[in-house]
């Protein structure tokens, strides 16, 4: 990947020293038009450098995916990992919290799911989910056990603890990104109205995603204030506008190739022979030259 394609795309990375605005729609498309970025050949080499990774098996790669809903999280998974083999690549999906897992410490339950060497592992929602939904939704501390007060204090310790594991995952070989898809509220309540009138697309509908957006600006501060005090250089956070699902598969797909290329997985080489070993190979090239 050229290096100026390299440097393009960093513009999609939240660096926490910068001023606090996120990258927006049109600098999503320019940056389309003006690198040639092309979905189908980052997918095929995505495909690829997942399977130098699983044959190196020294490595591996999480990414996580957060969003608000219809922002696309699930076809744009699917469509930037097509061309993944199963054997290498897996999707964590993380939804409302079981008994057992609000039992345990926030990080129990995605922890149990971190990708081991040679993996790449998506996390479809994440431990994010408890400095977002939960902060917006204070009363799911109850269930964990937590004692008042929940002040900034509070929140800057789990950002902290958060911190903390991913570097834990990062000094043990595993490379961790995110992604926030960042739908705009016209463009959610429009997917909203498509799903509920298409019947094809009503199985996608909940009016509970709608009553969720109603808290639209309190998740909004959510993740302005976690995507700024969890963005490191060893996790960061990516942005993308996603507004244009196509400009936003692109990027994503352009986003991982880059760090996957950055990883450098190599084919492992051959294994030094014992003699009877040496023996046999002899044979197998000598009968089928
Ligand atoms: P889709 O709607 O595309 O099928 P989804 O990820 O929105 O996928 P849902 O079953 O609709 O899945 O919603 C899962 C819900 O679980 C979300 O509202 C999310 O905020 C919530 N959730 C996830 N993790 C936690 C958590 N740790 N605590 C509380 N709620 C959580
Ligand atoms: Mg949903």
């Amino acid at each position: 990947m050229p290096e100026n394609t390299t440097a393009s795309l960093n513009a999609f990375r939240i660096d926490p020293a910068e001023t606090g605005t996120y990258p927006d729609q049109t600098l999503a498309e320019q940056t389309v038009n003006a690198l040639g970025l092309k979905l189908k050949p980052a997918r095929k080499r995505i495909g690829k450098l997942a399977e130098a990774l699983f044959a190196e098996r020294k490595k591996a790669l999480l990414v996580v995916f957060q969003a608000m809903d219809a922002a696309g999280k699930d076809s744009t998974i699917a469509s930037v990992f097509r061309r993944c083999d199963p054997a290498s690549f897996s999707v964590a999906s993380f939804k409302k919290p079981s008994a057992e897992e609000l039992r345990h410490d926030f990080l129990w339950r995605c922890h149990k799911h971190t990708p081991e060497r040679g993996q790449l592992r998506v996390f479809n929602r994440s431990h994010y989910e408890e400095t977002l939904v939960v902060r917006v939704h204070p009363q799911w501390l109850t269930s964990q056990g937590v004692q008042p007060p929940v002040n900034d204090h509070f929140w800057r310790t789990r950002y902290e603890s958060i911190n903390a594991f991913e570097k834990h995952l990062s000094d043990n070989g595993t490379r961790v990104i995110k992604f926030f898809l960042n739908v705009s509220r016209p463009e959610q309540l429009r997917r909203f109205i498509r799903r509920y009138s298409l019947p094809h697309k009503q199985w996608k509908f909940s009016i509970k995603d709608y009553a969720k957006s109603l808290y639209w600006d309190e998740y909004q501060a959510a993740y302005r204030d976690t995507i700024w005090h969890t963005s490191t250089p060893q996790a960061p956070w990516y942005v993308i506008p996603a507004d244009n699902k196509k400009t936003m598969r692109t990027l994503t797909a352009a986003i991982v190739q880059a760090e996957l290329e950055n990883m450098n997985p190599n084919y492992p080489e051959l294994p030094a022979y014992n003699e009877k070993e040496r023996e046999l190979l002899a044979a197998l090239l000598k009968e089928n030259p």
